[in-house]
């Protein structure tokens, strides 16, 4: 028996189909009438619903979200909420927006409501990531945490496919490293099981029918649960390591997050095996670190760091920016093992070798990436 803490976070969720429409009533349960919009790149259709629902609402709008949360960009956002004198942020798209609505709410205390377009699962976390100068840094705190979040299924059924499947695997980060969390407790065990055992599941099928709301519902089901593992337990070493190559290489987030994940897993599957039996089983696979890297190829995902713009001589100072910090992590964080840890995510190794073994009914898709390319 296990004894544990466990303080759940307290956001209000309304979740299903056609529940944007619930937007402005949300606003109004919030005793708000100020609305900041906030979107970003490529969310013209969602951001339109967004408007068309909250009306005069509005009184000021910012679409210029940017991964990582640089500070220079919420500099600007929060001098244009001052100018129009908001009282409560709205944000719809992926994490970058959800990042904004947070670092704004940390500023100047908005209430803020949520419509997640993406898997990210930042919309529950009390986590704020922003970056300074190159280098990107992480606080929590209650007051980052949104009132409210609004999960429209509908919203989700033009995330492209590349997006679908990178962002999801986030999602599936979040959960894995939850289970190995010291921080972790059998409620968060559960929830992590439950959505990594569902991705497993819905992704293939929205690969192959982007618009099967019923498989989009259990993703973004699926993200929500795993936002509820990353805000319970702490990041060990896979989030402190996209942190950095995001922050630090403006790497991608998701696709980060996607190569990585299968390395980070057989980096700690000695020193965490239980875990690894568990996700293995709800995976159904037998090796759950070389499970997750033959979805992802099965999927057409990305499979080495090589592929998102990573040189091989940037393996040093990433090995460097990674252990500069102490962290909790099953196995110890040493630079040797991380700098083999990203050497075989530069080149897109297979944990524990071989070819990547397709998924039952999946396409066997070699991952473009066990060639890596030349120095
Ligand atoms: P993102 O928000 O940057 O979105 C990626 C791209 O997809 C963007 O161009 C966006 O406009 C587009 N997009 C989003 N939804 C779409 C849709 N429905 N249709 C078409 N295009 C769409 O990426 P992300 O991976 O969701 O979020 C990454 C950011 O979130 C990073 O800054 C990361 O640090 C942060 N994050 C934070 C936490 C946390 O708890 N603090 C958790 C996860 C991610």
């Amino acid at each position: 028996m296990k004894t544990f803490t466990y303080t759940s976070t307290p956001s209000r969720v309304v979740f299903g189909s056609g529940t944007v429409a619930e937007v402005g009533n949300e606003v109004h349960r919030l005793h708000r009438s100020r609305v900041l919009l906030l979107g970003g790149p490529r969310l013209t259709t969602v951001t339109t619903a967004i408007s068309e629902a909250l009306g005069p609402l509005i009184v000021a709008r910012f679409d210029d979200a940017t991964m990582h949360t640089p500070t220079e960009v919420t500099t600007r956002a929060l001098a244009l909420a001052e100018k129009h004198a908001v009282d409560c942020v709205v944000a719809v798209g992926g994490g970058s927006t959800t990042g904004l609505s947070k670092a704004l709410a940390a500023r100047a205390g908005y209430d803020q409501i949520i419509v997640p377009t993406t898997y990210a699962g930042s919309e529950v976390t009390p986590v704020l990531g922003e970056t300074t100068d190159g280098v990107k840094t992480t606080r929590s705190g209650p007051e980052i945490l949104p009132e409210t979040v609004i999960y429209d299924v509908d919203l989700t059924v033009g995330l492209p496919t590349e997006l679908t499947l990178t962002s999801a695997i986030n999602a599936m980060a979040h959960a894995v490293e939850a289970l190995y969390s010291p921080e972790t407790n059998p409620v968060i065990d559960s929830m992590a099981q439950g959505a990594i055992a569902a991705i497993t599941r819905a992704l293939p099928i929205v690969m192959a029918d982007p618009t099967n709301l019923d498989a989009r519902a259990d993703l973004l089901q699926s993200a929500w649960l795993a936002g509820q593992c990353l805000g319970a337990d702490g990041m060990g070493l896979h989030h402190k390591l996209c942190h950095t190559l995001g922050g630090s290489f403006s790497l991608p987030h998701a696709p980060t997050h996607t190569v990585i994940l299968p390395h980070a897993m057989a980096y700690n599957a000695a020193a965490a095996p239980e875990v690894m039996a568990k996700i293995a089983d709800a995976m159904r696979v037998p090796d759950a670190a070389a499970g997750v890297y033959d979805l992802i190829a099965a999927l057409g995902g990305p499979t080495s760091l090589a592929e998102l713009g990573f040189t091989r001589e940037n393996i040093d100072s990433a090995t460097e920016l990674a252990i500069a910090k102490p962290y909790p992590n099953p196995r110890p964080v040493t630079g040797e093992g991380i700098t083999d840890l990203l050497t075989a995510a530069y080149e897109g190794r297979r944990p524990g070798g071989g070819a990547a073994v397709p998924a039952a009914g999946q396409p066997s898709r070699a991952p473009s990436s066990t060639t890596p390319p030349p120095r």
